[in-house]
C-alpha cells in the first residue's frame, strides 16, 4: 500500500473533480501506481496524469482510470473484460472490485511486465491473453462489463457480443486525435448509449480497430 502524502492528494484530486464510488477510491489509495510507471516517472506517479509506458503506449490518467471503474458500479461479483493491459494498473484496480479480470494485450513485452507486476502484488484474479482483443475473448465470457483502454472507430461488434445483457462496455469512441469516452449498456433491443466525457487515448489497434501501421 503506498502510504505516503502523494497517494492521499491524488485522492483528494480525484474527489474534487466528481470520482464518488469509494470502493473505486480505496482501490486507488491501496494500489502502488509507482510500480506501474518508468522507474525516472516515479516521482510523478501521483499526479493525475498519463505517462509514457514501452512500446510507444501510455498509462492511462488515474482520473479517466477512476471513471471508467466507477461507471460499471461494481459489487465485487463480475467478471470483466480489459482490453489493452498495458502497464496493468488499470487490471490492478479493477481486480479489487469484480470477481474475475480477463485482460488481453498486443504487445507481449507489455504483457509480461504487466503479469509479473500484478503477481508481486499478489493479485491472482487475473486471466492474460495475448492477441487482438477487438475480438474479445469469448471462451471466458460472457462479461458483466467491457473496459477499451484505447480509442476506436466504433464500438467493435465481437466485444458487445460477449456482453451479458444488462452488461457494461466503457470505451473511448472517435478520432485518432481525440475521442468521446462513452458508456453503452446492453439490453435486449438495443445499445443504450452515454457519453462520459471527452477524451484522448491510444489507438486500439486490431481487426475491429485501427490497421496496424504503427502503435
Ligand atoms: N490501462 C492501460 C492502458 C494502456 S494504453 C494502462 O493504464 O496502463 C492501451 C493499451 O492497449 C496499449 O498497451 C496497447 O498496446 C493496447 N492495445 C491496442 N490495441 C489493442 C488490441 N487490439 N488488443 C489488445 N491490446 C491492444
Amino acid at each position: 500500500m503506498p502510504n505516503d502524502a502523494s497517494s492521499d492528494q491524488l485522492i483528494q484530486s480525484l474527489t474534487r473533480k466528481g470520482i464518488q464510488d469509494q470502493r473505486v477510491l480505496a482501490a486507488i489509495a491501496k494500489i502502488p501506481r509507482e510500480r506501474f510507471v518508468l522507474d525516472e516517472d516515479a516521482e510523478e506517479a501521483y499526479v493525475d496524469t498519463a505517462l509514457p509506458i514501452d512500446c510507444g503506449q501510455t498509462i492511462s490518467q488515474p482520473y479517466i482510470v477512476a471513471l471508467m471503474t466507477q461507471a460499471f458500479e461494481l459489487t465485487g461479483d463480475e467478471t470483466v473484460l480489459e482490453i489493452g493491459t498495458g502497464s496493468g494498473y488499470q487490471t490492478a484496480i479493477l481486480s479489487q472490485l469484480c470477481r474475475h479480470v480477463v485482460s488481453i494485450e498486443r504487445h507481449e513485452a507489455l504483457a509480461q511486465t504487466a503479469q509479473s507486476t500484478l503477481s508481486d502484488l499478489q493479485i491472482t484474479n487475473v486471466s492474460y491473453r495475448l492477441g487482438d482483443g477487438t475480438l474479445g475473448c469469448a471462451e471466458l465470457g460472457p462479461y458483466d462489463g467491457i473496459l477499451v483502454a484505447a480509442a476506436a472507430p466504433k464500438v467493435p461488434q465481437s466485444l458487445v457480443n460477449q456482453l451479458r445483457n444488462g452488461g457494461r462496455i466503457v470505451i473511448p469512441v472517435g478520432e485518432e486525435s481525440s475521442q468521446s469516452l462513452i458508456l453503452a449498456t446492453r439490453t435486449p433491443q438495443q445499445l443504450r448509449v452515454e457519453k462520459l466525457c471527452d477524451c484522448r487515448f491510444v489507438k486500439l489497434i486490431g481487426a475491429e480497430g485501427w490497421p496496424a501501421s504503427d502503435g
